[in-house]
């Protein structure tokens, strides 16, 4: 179960505080792209998510998707915001991990996983101790199996609230999030 618990929760990826991720070692940063940069059913990205990257890449960060979406789509994304992408990523598997961290050339120590999905961003990398940082889905349109893995996700979440292990707000930020 502790493979499942994010080390950090944040609403938006624009919400993650850089300078406290330096402090922490980590200069490199793997990103999801559905639900988390880009919405499910969406072309564009958002000027601020592009902002964001901007300037953590100005910052020294290196940064990359790594994505179970179409490749086709993964690669137009990471042209747009010029970094490298891991597709077919099979996440929770550890590879697409592995290959990241090659890609980046960091150790997993010096690296954060950001994403929206429990059962693959942060179980894949809190599987090979990668700090990992859940976001609140950008939309709620979604494939029809990850809706479903949703309800066991938000069970989760509420399990890790009881035990104080998360804020409240993590919840009900995913539950009341608008459309
Ligand atoms: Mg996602």
């Amino acid at each position: 179960m502790k493979l499942l618990l994010p080390k950090q929760v944040c609403n938006r990826v624009t919400d993650i505080n850089l300078a406290k991720l330096r402090k922490l070692g980590i200069s490199g940063l793997m990103l999801d792209l559905d639900n988390t940069l880009v919405r499910y059913d969406s072309e564009e990205l958002d000027q601020e998510f592009k902002a964001w990257i901007a300037k953590a890449k100005s910052e020294g960060f290196r940064i990359c998707l790594v994505s179970n979406g179409r490749p086709k789509r993964v690669m137009r994304f990471a042209r747009l915001m010029e970094i490298p992408a891991v597709i077919r990523a099979y996440k929770p598997k550890r590879s697409p991990f592995f290959q990241a961290l090659k890609l980046l050339d960091k150790a997993a120590s010096q690296v954060a996983m950001i994403g929206d999905q429990l059962f693959t961003d942060v179980l894949g990398a809190n599987r090979i101790g990668i700090h990992t940082i859940l976001i609140t889905p950008l939309g709620k349109k979604e494939f029809s199996t990850t809706r479903m893995v949703r309800k066991l996700e938000q069970r989760m979440l509420k399990r890790f609230v009881k035990k104080g292990l998360l804020a409240d707000e993590v919840v009900n930020q995913r539950s009341g999030g608008e459309q």
